[in-house]
């Protein structure tokens, strides 16, 4: 049968300088499985060395490493990370147990890594803890307990996982003479139920307690004596399926655990990170509220005008100087706009404005001449009496419908409007209806209005013959594209040039929606500017923790942790530290959107469900990508540098 670790030809050079070093010099070396074996030298002649490369935690520079027939020459970190989570257990000289858990989370750390479900661990964690005397304190941390104790839960630790060989590295090094006679008491035991132990020692009298001694000097091997004939025991290695799924939730729960933890332990810090965070996605969202809202409050307006309007003015467009001479648009282009099946109905526009006076109440009114289908193009009703007919039209009549604020202006005493008369400029007109106030923001005029017959206007006003402008209400089902084209055919026609131009209300809710579209695209990259600071200072204190947290990662690699499992804890790290300030952020943002919306909705914000949960995936995001660099730098670590860090 193969030694259970076989080393052949095995050196082991450091570079110094220009040239290397070879601190261990062509090792052969068997060890069987149930040895109990001291490997003793002086400082600095590479036993520790010798040590890391039996425990799969360093690689020789040349040679060969077999454990229990594999040959380790072509595994990945990973695999050797395999391999010491099923052969090794390490015992330090400084115990290094992680003090932020307490002694049953330290001894069941390694089988976090190999899968083992969490209450078969616990009930493992307990009982060798129990063995090993410290049942009353297997919920102390590290600091609450003795070097001695310290280094009980640390041989725990190494045999979590069952794995048959326990390797100590000068165990007894920082224990006084007593406890160190304890720990050696342990390990002897355990090499009696079969367990194949190595222990470093530069202790003569440590040695002794093994039954084979390697002498080793200047990174050779210059004596290999037994020190009592005693038959080795067979252990027999059964290699443990681990369980993948299971093992996969563990490890995620785990380093769960340990991101809140290491959160937990710098509350400021971890609150001062967050905050670049929280301010960025406070400010998106909000932006984007903000921009929502007022597109939402437009578009409402809008709606309120008539759905769908068009506006037709003389001369080539805005700020055509000669717009005024132009004096095509007359009565017949409104009959001739009317009759269109395309069109639901049409009104002129023409006003003046003028003093309105009843009895010995004045004041000044804008008149407005319409035609009688003027209510049905504004979508507007009456509060009071009748609107205009087709007759009053025809006839010039002398009647008006008066707005609710011209009837609060001029009817002081509350009297019934209907039927009074009054004066508008020198004209006399009979009141027949008040019409509702429109709820819109599109009112430029604060003034009264006062609607009247604009034949009326353009006879007994104005005498003029021609229309300010026209508007159509286009009839349902038809898109304002297709009606503006056919108004503007049919008027060119009739004018026999283009004298005029049309402005739909779709263009201009198209114009607004454009405008605050950018508005928000251009606010919101600032904002995201922001959110970027926020995740370099995320991964900047990240970066600092992996520092200040190397030896902890030394720790979990030792015994067994992947590349993948030290880059997961601090990714997840990451992303809790962005997720929680994104939480923060959305509520911040949602609290702002309740007082905007509180008082009185000058600036009103809408919440969609998409920006929230676009801005958990941001910051999840920003986590990933700003922890990806200090979680890489993590898991690159080599475990001996990590180890010897303090
Ligand atoms: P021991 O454990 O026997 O005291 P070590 O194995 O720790 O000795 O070290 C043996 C020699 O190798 C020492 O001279 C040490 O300086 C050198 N050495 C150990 N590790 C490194 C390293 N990573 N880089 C360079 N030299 C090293
Ligand atoms: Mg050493």
């Amino acid at each position: 049968m193969a030694a259970l670790l076989e080393l052949k030809g095995i050196t082991r050079s450091f570079p110094s300088g220009d040239e290397e070093v070879a601190v261990l010099k062509d090792v052969d070396l068997c060890i069987e499985a149930g040895e109990m074996v001291a490997i003793v030298g002086q400082s600095g002649s590479g036993k520790s060395t010798l040590m890391n490369i039996l425990g799969c935690l360093d690689k020789p520079s040349r040679g060969q490493y077999k454990v229990a027939g594999q040959d380790l020459g072509q595994m990945d970190n990973d695999a050797l990370a395999t391999l010491r989570r099923e052969y090794f257990g390490f015992i330090f000289q400084r115990y290094h147990l992680l003090p932020h858990l307490d002694a049953t989370g330290n001894v069941e750390m390694p089988a976090i890594y190999a899968g083992t479900p969490k209450a078969e661990r616990t009930a493992r964690a307990m009982t060798l803890l129990a063995r090993l005397g410290l049942g009353d304190r297997s919920h102390h941390k590290p600091g609450q307990l003795s070097g001695g104790q310290q280094q009980r839960v640390s041989i725990a630790r190494a045999l979590m996982n069952g794995g048959e060989v326990i390797l100590a590295d000068e165990p007894t090094g920082a224990l006084d003479s007593h406890s160190g006679a304890e720990v050696l008491a342990i390990l002897k035991e355990l090499h009696q139920q079969g367990q194949t132990i190595i222990i470093v020692t530069h202790d003569m009298e440590v040695a002794a307690i093994a039954e084979r001694i390697i002498e080793i000097k200047d990174g050779e091997i210059i004596a290999d004596r037994r020190n009592e004939a005693a038959p080795a025991k067979a252990a027999q290695h059964q290699a443990k399926a681990e369980r993948r799924w299971f093992g996969l939730w563990g490890r995620f729960s785990e380093a769960l655990k340990m991101a809140g933890l290491a959160m937990a332990s710098h509350r400021m810090r971890t609150l001062l990170t967050m905050l670049g965070i929280i301010i960025g996605i406070t400010a998106v969202v909000s932006v984007v509220a903000v921009g929502q809202g007022a597109k939402e409050k437009v578009i409402q307006d809008i709606n309120a005008i008539g759905t769908n309007t068009i506006d037709i003015y003389p001369g080539s467009g805005w700020g055509d100087r000669f717009a005024n001479s132009v004096q095509t648009l007359v009565p017949s282009d409104l009959e001739a706009l009317q009759a269109q099946v395309f069109i639901d109905s049409a009104t002129p526009n023409v006003s003046t404005n003028v003093k309105a006076r009843y009895g010995n109440v004045d004041s000044s009114a804008t008149v407005r001449g319409v035609s009688e289908q003027y209510f049905q193009v504004e979508g507007m009703t009456m509060a009071q009496g009748q609107a205009l007919g087709r007759d009053d039209i025809r006839s010039l009549a002398q009647v008006a419908i008066i707005d609710k604020n011209t009837q609060k202006t001029l009817f002081t005493q509350g009297q019934d409007p209907i039927g009074q008369v009054i004066i508008l400029g020198k004209v006399p007109y009979k009141v027949i209806g008040v019409a509702e106030d429109k709820d819109s923001a599109f009112r430029f005029d604060q003034n009264l209005q006062i609607y009247v017959p604009y034949t009326a206007v353009m006879s007994r006003m104005l005498s003029q013959h021609y229309f300010s402008s026209l508007t159509v209400r286009v009839a349902d089902g038809v898109s304002s594209k297709l009606a503006e084209e056919g108004i503007t055919k049919l008027l060119s026609q009739r004018h026999g040039s283009k004298d005029f131009f049309t402005r739909s209300s779709d263009s201009i809710l198209q114009a607004v929606q454009k405008t605050t579209s950018t508005m928000t695209l251009l606010v919101s990259s600032i904002a995201v500017i922001s959110l970027v600071v926020g995740g370099i200072g995320v991964m900047n204190i990240m970066l600092v923790s992996v520092t200040e947290r190397t030896r902890e990662i030394g720790i979990r690699m030792a015994v067994g942790a992947r590349q993948a499992d030290i880059l997961q804890q601090f990714l997840i790290e990451a992303v809790l530290v962005c997720l929680a300030g994104g939480s923060i952020g959305v509520a911040l943002s949602l609290g702002l959107g309740l007082l905007a919306n509180a008082s009185g909705g000058a600036l009103p914000m809408s919440f969609s469900v998409a920006s929230i949960v676009g801005a958990f995936v941001c910051s999840s995001l920003i986590g990933v990508v700003f922890g990806f660099l200090p979680a890489r730098n993590a898991a690159k670590l080599d475990p001996i540098e990590a180890l010897a860090r303090e």
